[in-house]
């Protein structure tokens, strides 16, 4: 297209969440926002990248623009509502009638009889036709040139033609939803503790959805997990850093920590005790990362372990706050979601997390403070705690530089 006619040029129109912006610093989200997409669509080309009038607006400065695939990056950043592919020229009507007329033929391609419409947006007031002398002269030109493929239909059409006369003239007509949300980096940094169940990466998706930087960690107990449990949970990290951006991925090795404490722990208390040492770890990480929240993938009821009592027994070894956005979800509701972002045939996968192979048999399922202090009465915590510093290991997960799939 930009090679048959002279200054016509591909762009993408980006829209950003008009009401978000409301209640926020928009400088701040919006260029947070660029630097995020600039990260995400570094290796594809120079593009400039402009935001005005509640848009954002990304035109490739190289020679091979590969549109498609920026869109297709960007569509996984948090803050876009959606992406249109679209042609930029000049406002010019004859121009506008050529355009048009093939950008049609490359959509008709191959395909039989389709419905169509046109919505024509005149802001330049200057621009000599209204917008429905556009549309309906447009109309009436398409029709002329393709009697075969199109006819028109305004209510639910298979293609709408859009065109918006500004100070140049834009024409698109697919639109790719994005994620929506708040810019990550606009919240602070979360630390999610990520194993490789279906929960837990939802809830990682949807923090980082407000705008946190995630970091997380994952409690790994060799051999009696193994090598390929904790692949899968990298693997989920890297799906989960399509819209996250980057995350530093924690390891501790808990082998030893967990034997400790299958010897010391009442069978009935250890689910809740070991919950209760991996919040005590994590917050210790946390602080370290500068992180302002503990994020987990828990639900209220879904197992002996998260029930009211049992959250309340791992809320209260931690001095941060505990963001647990899936607690009001039905597992329905997150399994879509987790196939919605992808992480869902991961999670599946079938190779034990710690919490199946060291799982009480028959966990209290209300248990109080009382229980879980009791229960902790033969374990030197403290010394476990500091001790745990030393089994960490850190790596840095950057999609940015991989394909989208
Ligand atoms: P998920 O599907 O995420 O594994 P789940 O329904 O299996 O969750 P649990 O195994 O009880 O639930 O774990 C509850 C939460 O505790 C998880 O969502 C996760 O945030 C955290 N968690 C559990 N096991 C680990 C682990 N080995 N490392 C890090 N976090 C963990
Ligand atoms: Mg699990």
């Amino acid at each position: 297209m930009t090679d048959r006619f002279n200054n016509v040029r591909e762009l993408l129109l980006v829209r950003i969440g008009e009401i978000t912006l409301k209640g926020l610093n928009r400088g701040r989200f919006v260029a947070r926002l660029i630097g995020n997409m600039r990260r995400r669509i570094k290796d594809l080309g120079e593009f400039s990248i402009e935001q005005s009038h509640s848009r954002i607006w990304i035109h490739s400065l190289s020679g091979n623009p590969l549109m498609k695939e920026v869109a297709k990056r960007l569509s996984s950043v948090f803050g876009i509502v959606s992406i249109s592919p679209a042609l930029e020229f000049e406002p010019d009507w004859e121009t506008l009638v050529r355009v048009v007329e093939d950008y049609a033929k490359d959509i008709l391609a191959g395909a039989g009889k389709r419905t169509f419409k046109l919505e024509t947006r005149r802001v330049n007031k200057e621009f000599p036709m209204s917008s429905y002398e556009v549309s309906s002269e447009l109309g009436a030109r398409l029709l002329t040139k393709y009697p075969d493929q199109l006819s028109v239909q305004m209510v639910d059409p298979d293609i709408i033609f859009h065109v918006e006369i500004r100070d140049m003239i834009y024409v698109y007509h697919e639109t790719i939803s994005g994620h929506a949300g708040l810019p990550v980096g606009m919240s602070g940094r979360g630390m999610l503790l990520l194993s490789g169940g279906i929960d837990s990466p939802v809830a990682g998706y949807m923090m980082a959805s407000r705008g946190m930087i995630i970091e997380a960690v994952y409690f790994h107990t060799f051999p009696y997990t193994s090598q390929q449990a904790l692949d899968k949970v990298e693997n989920l990290a890297r799906i989960l850093s399509r819209y996250a951006g980057r995350i530093a991925f924690h390891v501790v090795d808990f082998t030893d920590i967990q034997l400790e404490l299958n010897d010391k722990v009442p069978e009935d208390m250890l689910t809740v005790v070991m919950r209760r040492v991996m919040m005590r770890i994590a917050e210790k990480l946390a602080r370290e990362r500068n992180a302002k929240a503990i994020i987990t993938g828990e639900s209220l009821g879904q197992v002996a372990s998260q029930t009211a009592e049992a959250l309340m027994t791992t809320d209260i070894v931690v001095d941060l706050p505990v963001f647990r956005p899936l607690i009001g979800l039905d597992k329905n509701d997150t399994v879509t979601l987790a196939r919605k972002i992808g992480t869902f045939e991961t999670s599946i996968l079938p190779y034990d997390d710690c919490c199946t192979v060291f799982v009480s048999k028959h966990p209290k399922t209300h248990p109080s403070l009382l229980d879980a202090e009791r229960a902790e009465s033969r374990i030197d915590m403290d010394a476990i705690i500091e001790a745990s510093k030393e089994k960490i290991s850190t790596k840095l997960i950057d999609l940015s530089f991989e394909k989208s799939d």
